[in-house]
Parts: C-alpha cells; sequence; structure tokens
C-alpha cells in the first residue's frame, strides 16, 4: 500500500553506495524509517527533498516490513542551518531528543513536527537566543512525551504559596525551601524569573511558548536545570548534546 504523508527528515544512514535509509517524523503516521533509493545521482528526483533536515511532501511505499520512498517533493529545506556548525548541532540535538524520546511509528506526531519545525524555523532566522530556544525545546518535548514536570506546587507539603523553590530532577519537580532538607538528590535552586520561563516553556499556549524573556545571567541557571531534567529523563548522555557544547560560541 501507498501512504501520503508530510514530514521532517531527522536522521538519514547510507545503507549502500547509492542508497540510504532516513528516518522520517510524519504528521500523521509517527517516526517511520524509509529507504530512498539511488539518492546520491544529483539528477535524482528525491535527492534535495531526503536530505537531513528537509521538510517534504512523501509517497512512501509500505511493504510487509520496510518503507520506500516512491516519491519527495521538498517544502522547505533548512538549508541555511548547515553553513553554520552551531545551529547544525543544535538542530542534530533536537532531531536526537526526538529520536530517543518518541516511540517508532507512535501515532499523534502532529504536534511534535510541528514543535521541531517552528523551532528549526526560529534557529535559522535568529529569531530567538540559541541558549533560550534550547531549554524550551527541551522542557516542551519532555512535557508532550510524558514527562510533564510539577512547576506549581512543593512536591512535597503541596504547598503553591511559598516564596523559594528548587527543581528536583528526582521527583519531575519543585520542592519548597522548608522541605528541601529532606532531599538528597540533586536540587538547583530557583530564582523567580527562571522558575517563570521553565513554567512558561511548559504551560503556555504553543504559539506563544518562545515568546518569553530571560537576562543573559539567568541562561545559564535555566540551561543547567533544563539539562539536568533531560539527563534525568533519558538516563543517558546525548552526544550530539556533547558536541553542540563544544562547538557552541557563548
Ligand atoms: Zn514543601
Amino acid at each position: 500500500m501507498q501512504i501520503r504523508t508530510d514530514g521532517l527528515i531527522i536522521k538519514e544512514k547510507l545503507v549502500s553506495e547509492d542508497d540510504k535509509l532516513v528516518t522520517i517524523l510524519t504528521r500523521n503516521f509517527g517516526i517511520i524509517r524509509a529507504f530512498a533509493q539511488s539518492v546520491k545521482n544529483l539528477k535524482n528526483k528525491n535527492f534535495s527533498s531526503t536530505q537531513l533536515l528537509c521538510y517534504s511532501d512523501f509517497i512512501i511505499f509500505k511493504g510487509r516490513n520496510k518503507y520506500i520512498i516512491n516519491e519527495s517533493y521538498s517544502k522547505h529545506s533548512f538549508w541555511s542551518l548547515r553553513c553554520n556548525i552551531e545551529k547544525l548541532a543544535l538542530a542534530q540535538y533536537f532531531c536526537d531528543l526526538i529520536l530517543n524520546l518518541i516511540a517508532e511509528e507512535q501515532h499523534h506526531t502532529e504536534d511534535i513536527l510541528r514543535l521541531i519545525l517552528n523551532s528549526l524555523y526560529y534557529l535559522s532566522k535568529e529569531k530567538i537566543v540559541p541558549k533560550l530556544l534550547k531549554s524550551t525545546f527541551e522542557m516542551r518535548i519532555l512535557s508532550m512525551s510524558g514527562y510533564m514536570p510539577n512547576l506549581i506546587y512543593c512536591s512535597n507539603c503541596k504547598d503553591s504559596g511559598k516564596k523559594n523553590f528548587y527543581f528536583v530532577p528526582e521527583v519531575h519537580g519543585i520542592v519548597c525551601d522548608k522541605c528541601i532538607r529532606n532531599y538528597r538528590a540533586v536540587k538547583i535552586k530557583l530564582t523567580e524569573s527562571v522558575l517563570y520561563a521553565l513554567r512558561y516553556s511548559v504551560y503556555s499556549e504553543f504559539n506563544k511558548m518562545f515568546a518569553f524573556s530571560l537576562k543573559l545571567e539567568r541562561q545559564d541557571e535555566l540551561s543547567a536545570i533544563t539539562e539536568s531534567y533531560i539527563l534525568k529523563c533519558l538516563e543517558k548522555n546525548l552526544k550530539t548534546l556533547d558536541f553542540y557544547k563544544q562547538v557552541v560560541i557563548n
């Protein structure tokens, strides 16, 4: 049978001299791994539309145990991301997070596709500071894949009226300064503006999620928190994150 969908190429791997296996985050069919044949040939009609980070329309043949791309048409290539190592590294880290958090052929990936397309667009157009974009993406993708943290009240005494909170990855949320003594796990003190930024990235409406600002000196604080939460939920370090940190300029 044939399926038609749009999607973003989030991984590519050469499987022979001429063919590659691409991983596509589709709108309607979850994550699909499909063969793209003869795509190293520049004249091939699927050459540009099956490149990493290309957002395309696909017509895919679904066999008994494999998918093969019949036709594909590029809608947006995010080409500019390839010309900047820092942006490319961040884009690849976003793709890696999706690969690690979203099960293959899990349906309802429309919002996740929207999240990464928006993020890549903002990254390519430099509309948002990369560090804030990264933290927001991290919190949002975790929330969308079953790890939504509690950022409203103390995870221990349930009090929401306290002034001072700590972020504790272990409990997937915040703990007040009175209860924090009981926690030996990793804990990071939250300033008011960072707690606000965290809440914003997790709970705001989709089209407003990037619309907050944070002082430069607080951005590292936010980043430390979101990375600690990524580490807790994934239970491993991602090489793409290590690479991004190596190439990042500020
Ligand atoms: Zn408490």
